[in-house]
């Protein structure tokens, strides 16, 4: 709303004088530091033909704390949002697969099914939202971005093989989360088939069946023979009307990002979550640190819809940069807000990113080590999928090359970006690119800023060029 004559100088890359000399010509006395307002600012600018866009001042708290509150007569009910967890190899994908096959039918036809990383299916007039990522990755991810999508949790366990690790996992992390668990028994067509053990051991857990006294919903299932199914979808519905899920429907959509990725075709694809409101082709939308408009949206029946509610999942394209899973989403009313939104957040992330890192030089990069100036590598990731980004990024953490260690400090999904290069460059970081190329803007920005961006399609090459250049046996680029 207001400046100070020395910052509207800066802004208008003109001398204080000058501008001081031009506020005297208009019957304004002022000083440097004199507070200007709008009116003052705008007779200023328009003698420079500078138009004045008022800065928008951002309220962050508007879109972290994004749980916006309504009003109780605008809620409605909503369909639950479930995720299947499990120990791996007990039947989280086959189950997945299994419900939507079952329920994604006739009424259905002509579509092809899509994974766009969740699915809804209608069991007795009711629908279900599931989150098509099993395990919980997904799950773990985007609660540490702050992101609670999921509201029933599915804990399959394998009725020949019990309670392993990675059910201990999922039962704890859906516990931090309070989201309630119903336990599908899996496997019970096999032989060794044992439901009671599951139980017993999964007393020791806190989960104690409601056949035992306790109030843990446990269900009986084959997935691969399709039995039990509709027991547990039934089972699905009760929880959700238990807790009562309501959203209101008649308002600007917020959610979350489900997947994203770069599509050679279309751009920036990222699946979204709407958990309150409507989304509608149009909007124009701040994603995470990305932001845009909704160009078009296709649900996970490959069909292109115009607008959806809550706990729906659709595909949108339009937007200006690739997002992360679990980031959260923000309609706003004009576009300009969004991009304003969007680039504020954007930069942020950038000087947050900025301040963590520490330096160090690559070229001399077994030297330091030896000297002991160095005790972690930095490296920017980029790559095709998320889960190839995931990957390389576990492998390298694990490089100890003499307590020396690879350090990720941003890693994302699309093209190396000028961003990513300036990130580098601010932080001495070495750029891998896995199976994705620099754009041109990026190529110029590391010839300038002499950052060191990598392009490899293998993961091991990377690990090895990686630990070589560690170890000081790197041969030169020529
Ligand atoms: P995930 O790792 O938990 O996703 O497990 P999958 O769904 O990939 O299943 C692991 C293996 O168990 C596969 O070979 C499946 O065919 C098999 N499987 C899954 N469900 C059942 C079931 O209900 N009965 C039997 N006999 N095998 C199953």
């Amino acid at each position: 709303e207001s400046l100070q004559v020395g910052e509207l100088a800066k802004k208008l890359n003109k001398e204080t004088s000058e501008i001081i000399k031009k506020l005297m010509g208009l019957g304004i006395m002022a000083t440097i530091n004199q507070e200007l307002d709008k009116e003052a600012i705008e007779l200023i600018a328009a003698d420079y033909d500078v138009e004045v866009e008022e800065e928008i001042i951002i309220d962050e708290t508007e879109f972290e704390n994004y749980e916006v509150v309504d009003d109780e007569k605008d809620m409605q009910v909503r369909p639950p949002v479930v995720t299947i967890m499990g120990h791996v190899d007990h039947g989280k994908t086959t189950l997945l697969d299994a419900i939507r096959n079952t329920k994604v039918t006739a009424g259905e036809a002509g579509g092809i099914t899509q994974h766009i990383g969740a699915y809804q299916i209608t069991n007795n007039g009711k629908v279900i939202t599931f989150l098509d990522t099993p395990g919980h990755a997904a799950f773990t991810t985007m609660r540490a971005r702050g992101a609670q999508v999921t509201d029933i949790t599915i804990l399959v366990v394998a009725a020949d093989d019990g309670v392993m690790p990675q059910t201990v996992e999922a039962i704890n992390h859906a516990k931090a989360a309070e989201v309630p668990i119903i336990v599908a028994v899996n496997k019970m067509d096999k032989e060794a088939a044992n439901p009671d053990r599951v139980m017993q051991e999964l007393t020791e857990h806190g989960l104690v069946s409601e056949a035992w006294g306790g109030d843990t919903i446990f269900v009986n299932v084959s997935a691969i023979k399709g039995d039990g199914i509709d027991d547990l979808l039934e089972m699905i519905n009760l929880v959700s009307e238990v807790e009562e899920l309501k959203a209101n429907p008649n308002r600007t959509a917020i959610g979350t990002v489900i997947e994203a990725q770069l599509d050679k075709g279309r751009g920036s694809v990222a699946t979204l979550l709407v958990q309150s409101g409507t989304l509608k082709v149009g909007d124009p939308i701040v994603v995470g640190h990305t932001f845009g408009r909704v160009r078009a949206m296709v649900n996970d029946l490959g069909r292109r819809v115009k607008s959806v509610g809550p706990s729906t999942p659709v595909e949108i394209t339009g937007l200006n940069d690739v997002p992360q899973a679990g980031d959260q989403f923000m309609v706003f009313a004009d576009e300009k807000k969004a991009r304003q939104v969007g680039e504020s957040r954007s930069k942020k992330q950038q000087d947050a990113q900025r301040k963590e890192s520490s330096k160090l030089n690559l070229d001399d990069l077994f030297n330091q080590i030896k000297e002991g100036d160095i005790k972690e590598i930095n490296v920017i990731i980029k790559g095709d999928v998320q889960g190839s980004v995931e990957a390389l990024a576990g492998s390298l953490q694990k490089i100890d090359v003499a307590g020396v260690k690879v350090k990720i400090i941003h890693s994302g999904v699309g093209a190396i970006n000028e961003y990513d290069i300036m990130l580098a460059s601010a932080s001495n970081a070495i750029v891998i690119g896995f199976n994705v190329r620099p754009d041109n803007g990026a190529k110029r920005t590391a010839d300038a800023e002499k950052v060191d961006v990598r392009l490899h399609r293998i993961i091991y090459n990377v690990i090895e060029e990686i630990e070589s250049a560690m170890k000081g046996m790197l041969d030169p680029e020529y």
